[in-house]
């Protein structure tokens, strides 16, 4: 009631192409053109390339849009299967402070809700900033960058979710945490390949 109050007021508009009437319209998410890719130790799939209106949805979501999330999540919920484990990779303290939320858990809340899988968002980002970890020097350290606090994972298949996957990097990372707490960690679901 209240949110069709203020699509009343407010309008949504395309976090692609900025059409108004949805927080991200048929157009700018590809039909089931979806791109895996493998990392080091992951399968990854992705719904589509980090360009064009899916690029610019990206941007909208990191800007703060939760009904960009939505979109997303509603179209990322037929890549997983009741029983699932969904860990989002987080985004620093900071960056969540700045946007009111963060943009891969709320993703991971939104298909938690719309299946039966499970959103566990156990994840931390002990220090320094995500994008920073893409330069030379501070790949270096990146690892021990996450850490996880949630409940132990013995036994769990879990699935990482983020929003672009570049070089598979940060995915890995989180992957390797998972795994030291007990978890089986295969699989990796993006919104965008770079
Ligand atoms: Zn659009």
């Amino acid at each position: 009631m209240l949110r069709e109050l203020i699509d009343w007021v407010f309008p949504p508009e395309c976090g692609g192409c900025g059409n108004t009437g949805t927080g991200l319209c048929e157009g700018c998410l590809p039909r089931g053109a979806r791109i895996g890719f493998r990392l080091a130790s992951l399968d990854g799939t992705a719904l589509g390339a980090y360009e064009g209106d899916l690029r610019r949805a990206v941007l909208a979501l990191k800007s703060g849009r939760r009904d960009v999330a939505e979109a997303f999540a509603q179209r990322l919920s037929q890549l997983v299967t009741a029983g699932d484990v969904l860990v989002p990779v987080p985004t620093t303290a900071a960056r969540r402070c700045e946007r009111g939320f963060d943009g891969c858990e709320l993703i991971a809340r939104e298909i938690a809700k719309r299946t039966q899988a499970t959103a566990v968002c156990g994840l931390i980002q002990t220090a320094g900033d995500r994008q920073r970890g893409r330069n030379r020097v501070s790949r270096l350290s990146a690892k021990g960058r996450f850490r996880w606090r949630g409940e132990p994972l013995a036994g769990k298949r879990v699935i990482l979710l983020d929003d672009v996957a570049t070089t598979g990097a940060t995915l890995e990372d989180c992957a390797r945490v998972l795994r030291g707490a007990g978890a089986t960690v295969e699989r990796a679901i993006v919104v965008a390949r770079a």
